[in-house]
């Protein structure tokens, strides 16, 4: 079979050609390295390799097929997984210099579950440094770019997992999304990519951001395969004590029905000023065809949605500054060289070891919950996610799902917003919401501008209402043709 044909397939497809013969898992997991090869160096999208478990994970799937055993449903499917997320044996830098020389001693719950799974895994992919980022341009490695267009980012802090799958160095990958990070770069890569309820995959062995928002979540090339991966890597973990006790049900059964019974609503603060033409004329035509398909469709209007930007920088550093207290020079990774005693060791080893995007971040964090200003910000951001919960909470007694850009613009240039940190977290205005309230999320494609950039739209739902979500998701998809085309490279 012709290389790019075979790596331009769905997870779904691939697995049928690995069952019919066509081709084996092990040629499955070369021909994606022969791919690494060609375009790596243009895109940057992983910090490191993982050949040695992808081939012996593969050579696995090769025996159960040939033993004629059942096989998982993503068993032999290449898998890029976003570095801050800890394999055995492997190097976990969540981009930073802090951890670069960092070996995981044990596997996250999701990559024990890839590996029961028998997933081969290609390498970890790049992020901005501790997920920190919205445009992948905060590692301390490589720059992350947009297969589409190579001067442009390819959106963060999970460029690297999205870039990968867009320019087919490997099927599907796992991301985190604190407060998009997920759906942006899916967004800005033309792909799918998915942030379940919060709770629903264990975050054991993800490094912590900020740990009442982080989810992680998969990246695929259609609906079919979000389900899958997602199925694969949910559920209970008792080593997660935010994770839920609940059954997570059987989506793969019933996402493919239709939509006839569902309301959706666009989001009306999502669809105004600031939203790039093209965008909104895709949302607008989107819309149509839920019409069309028989679905319920109004405008809805979440007025603390303004909110949720500085909301979410308040609680997300002060998270962050306590969960990087860790990294202090005497447990993980990096230590500076000289220091005369043990303060001066931790001031020179945070100072050389983070990058200024995390910087900023602890002092946002550290001083929002210093004693003089815990009241001021810290406790009143609290009190106004609190509000905007609410508000969700009474639109969704009206709608099942709500309708929005995944961001107000489609992918932009390199260095272009670097300067100006504000411009940055702008970028986020429509993701964030869903990580304060713990919702289900999805970006999708649907449509390009007239530059030929990929557009998002994003569905969110309620809490643990996966079904519909994925089940809307799914329906633009069969209706649309956006998710196969694919980056010149
Ligand atoms: N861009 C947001 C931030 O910089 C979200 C990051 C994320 O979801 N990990 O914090």
């Amino acid at each position: 079979m012709d290389q790019k044909e075979l790596l331009k397939k769905t997870a779904v497809e691939m697995r049928k050609a690995l069952l019919e013969k066509q081709v084996s898992a092990v040629e499955l997991t070369e021909a994606t390295y022969k791919r690494v090869n060609e375009v790596e160096e243009k895109i940057g999208a992983f910090n490191s390799f993982t050949k040695e478990y992808a081939l012996e994970t593969a050579k696995e799937v090769d025996k159960k097929i040939a033993a004629g055993e059942e096989l998982p449903k993503m068993a032999g499917i290449p898998l890029a997984l976003k570095d801050n997320i800890n394999l055995k044996g492997y190097k976990t830098t969540a981009s930073s210099k802090i951890l670069e020389n960092f070996t995981s001693p044990y596997d996250a719950t999701v990559s024990k579950k890839l590996r029961e799974n028998l997933v081969p895994v290609i390498g970890k992919a790049n992020l901005d440094e501790f997920a920190m980022g919205s445009s992948n341009e905060n590692s301390a490695f490589n720059k992350v770019h947009n297969p589409y267009n190579l001067n442009k980012v390819p959106g963060g802090s999970s460029g690297g997992s999205a870039a990968s799958v867009a320019a087919l160095e490997s099927a599907v990958a796992l991301g985190s999304d604190t407060g998009g990070s997920i759906r942006l770069p899916a967004s800005f890569c033309g792909i799918s990519g998915f942030k379940p309820t919060y709770g629903r995959v264990s975050r054991y062995g993800l490094i912590a951001f900020a740990s009442s928002l982080d989810q992680i979540g998969p990246f695929g090339r259609c609906v079919e395969d979000i389900v899958d991966l997602y199925e694969t890597i949910a559920g209970y973990d008792e080593k997660d004590s935010t994770s839920l006790n609940m059954p997570v049900g059987n989506i793969s059964k019933t996402f493919k029905n239709d939509v006839k019974d569902l309301k959706f609503g666009v989001i009306k603060e999502l669809m105004a000023e600031g939203v790039n033409d093209d965008v909104k004329k895709a949302i607008e035509d989107a819309v149509k065809i839920y019409e069309k398909l028989g679905a319920t469709v109004k405008e809805v209007s979440l007025p603390l949605l303004k909110h949720s930007i500085g909301v979410y920088y308040i609680i997300a550093t002060a998270e962050a500054s306590s969960n990087l207290a860790r990294f202090d020079g005497v447990k993980y990774g990096y230590r500076t060289a000289d220091a005369k005693n043990l303060m001066e060791m931790y001031t020179k080893t945070r100072k050389e070891g983070f990058g200024d995007e995390v910087k900023r971040r602890i002092m946002l964090g550290t001083y929002a919950l210093s004693s003089g200003y815990y009241d001021a910000y810290y406790k009143k951001a609290q009190q106004l996610r609190r509000l905007i919960k609410e508000d969700f909470d009474r639109i969704f007694k009206e709608v099942d799902v709500l309708v929005s850009p995944t961001c107000p613009t489609t992918a932009f240039d390199i260095g272009s917003r670097n300067e100006d940190p504000l411009a940055m977290y702008l970028t986020d205005i429509g993701t964030i919401c869903a990580n304060l309230i713990g919702a289900p999320a999805i970006s999708i494609p649907a449509g390009f501008d007239k530059g030929g950039m990929p557009i998002g739209m994003q569905l969110i739902s309620q809490i643990l209402q996966e079904e519909p979500l994925l089940r809307a998701a799914y329906n633009f998809e069969r209706e649309t043709d956006f998710n196969t085309k694919f980056a010149e490279l």
